[in-house]
């Protein structure tokens, strides 16, 4: 087995995988306009890692044995494309997931190791397939009118499990090689065919994918970032899906249905927190970069504002250096966050993002929407008025000002900026997931033993 470059991953895609797209079926993956970018970023990255050699593996595959392991994964993580991202979360999510039951079912932890070797082997790419459809949100699954709204057990025998439902938001599922499919929570007793773990191979009959995009609709120059960098969101429908024995990692364990979502959590958490400290420090430099081409850097309000971005995206690094560096060892020697840190920080970021952007679109003014396209700057008639009412001082001209707020609108106001704010949200699982698990591991006991003391009651 070997890696695989851009070209072999172009031509994995053509594998009778079933996708859709704006209400029509897609022939070929790697021709559709709307998709045609994101494949081109993901083959880039196997181009970019390709090594010959018959036992080579891309650094996705490495399991941090050490905190130092798990901060240099990070610094690299923020340079992959979104489905590298998620092959190298998502299998150590499984990792960890498998050192959780491996006591209690060795059999399940002994399937997922293997199935680790056979990703890695293969140099293939994985998304984390948990989010269901969940029809009445108070319901649980055994007492929706219809049992599919959460993927579950339909069939079983001796060769494996047959599945049907529908994920949700499945980040790059058409792109992917394989779903690694998970239970979104914990299930009850009666609850054990909701119970599922496994690994689905794209193309596996009964699969189908309908693709979401905020890949730009227009001019890409008018979008200078998600020209560049999107992906699609896949509603992955699971249609009596049959699964063998070997990729089935949990079939009714009813005690192990939330550790793959806790597991998973953990990892998307800490790389969404490793986000918000890489967005922060941009939003930063937009401000300051509009700012100083506003003729307005120096203005107190101003400076404030920026303060608090600065603020703000020292304080999540501060989390995700915490999370690192009180990471804890399973007993196979492999390395995780803590809980804490990684939660409290991804909390933090994602409900003060919103903010931070409003101090951005508040210092920068309304041009963050309204800025002329290029081709308005290159056109012989209007360009000239263009260049004179957009230019503010010597050296701020009109082409570096538009460029600057186009990628402001681009990051923070429009299509992407809208996916990005609802993202940086519900990624991971929501707000209120990072607020129960922070909760559930902090020292209640050690707080409560400081305010007894503080007030004389020790
Ligand atoms: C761009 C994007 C990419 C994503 N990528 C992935 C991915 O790759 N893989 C994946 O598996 N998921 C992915 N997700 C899904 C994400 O994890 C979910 O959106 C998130 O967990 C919230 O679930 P939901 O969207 O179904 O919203 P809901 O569950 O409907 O939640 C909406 C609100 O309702 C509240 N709520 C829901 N149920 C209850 C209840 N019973 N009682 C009280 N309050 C309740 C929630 O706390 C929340 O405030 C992605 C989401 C986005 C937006």
């Amino acid at each position: 087995m070997a890696m695989m470059t851009g070209e072999q991953y172009r031509e994995s895609l053509r594998d009778g995988r079933q996708l859709y797209i704006d209400g029509h079926a897609i022939a070929d993956a790697t021709k559709e306009p709307l998709l045609e970018r994101s494949v081109d970023w993901i083959a880039e990255g196997y181009d970019r890692f390709h090594d010959p050699a018959p036992n080579a593996a891309g650094p996705y595959y490495d399991i941090p044995g050490s905190p130092q392991d798990l901060r240099e994964q990070l610094e690299k993580l923020l340079e992959w494309d979104m489905v590298t991202v998620t092959t190298s979360q998502g299998l150590l999510a499984l990792l960890t997931a498998a050192a959780r039951m491996r006591d209690q079912y060795p059999e399940y932890a002994d399937r997922i190791e293997s199935y680790f070797e056979y990703c890695k082997e293969r140099d293939l790419r994985g998304v984390q397939t948990i989010t269901d459809a969940k029809g009445h949100r108070k319901l649980s699954p055994s007492k929706q009118p219809d049992p599919d709204v959460y993927v579950h057990i339909v069939d079983r025998n001796a060769d494996g499990i047959v599945i049907t439902g529908a994920k949700m938001h499945i980040s790059a599922a058409g792109l992917s090689h394989e779903l690694v499919v998970m239970p979104t929570k914990n299930m009850k007793p009666g609850e054990e065919d909701w119970a599922v773990a496994c690994a689905v191979p794209v193309n596996t009959p009964g699969v189908k994918i309908i693709n979401t995009t905020y890949a730009p609709r227009g001019h890409a120059e008018y979008h200078p970032y998600s020209g560049r960098y999107n992906m699609p969101e896949g509603f992955v429908i699971f249609d009596k899906v049959f699964v063998p024995n070997e990729r089935v990692f949990l079939a009714g364990e009813i005690e192990h249905s939330a550790t793959f979502a806790h597991s998973l959590g953990l990892w998307e958490r800490l790389g969404g927190t490793a986000h918000l400290a890489e967005t922060g420090d941009l939003l930063v430099g937009l401000a300051q970069l509009v700012s100083e081409a506003n003729g307005i850097a120096d203005v107190p309000h101003i400076r404030d504002k920026i303060c608090e971005i600065i603020i703000y995206a020292t304080l999540v690094r501060a989390g995700l250096e915490a999370a690192i560096t009180h990471a804890h060892a399973t007993p196979e020697g492999w390395v995780y966050p803590s809980e804490l840190y990684t939660n409290a920080a991804k909390h933090f970021g994602a409900a003060e993002f919103s903010h931070m952007v409003r101090h951005l679109h508040d210092i920068g003014g309304g041009a963050i929407l309204t800025a002329p396209t290029m081709d308005d700057l290159r056109n012989d008639e209007i360009g000239p008025y263009v260049a004179k009412y957009m230019k503010t001082m010597e050296g701020v001209d009109a082409e570096y000002r538009m460029k600057l707020f186009h990628a402001v609108r681009d990051i923070t106001a429009d299509t992407y900026g809208g996916w990005q704010l609802v993202t940086m949200i519900q990624s991971g699982g929501g707000l209120f997931a990072q607020r129960l698990v922070a909760a559930k591991h902090y020292d209640i006991a050690a707080a409560k033993r400081l305010a007894l003391e503080a007030a004389g009651l020790a």
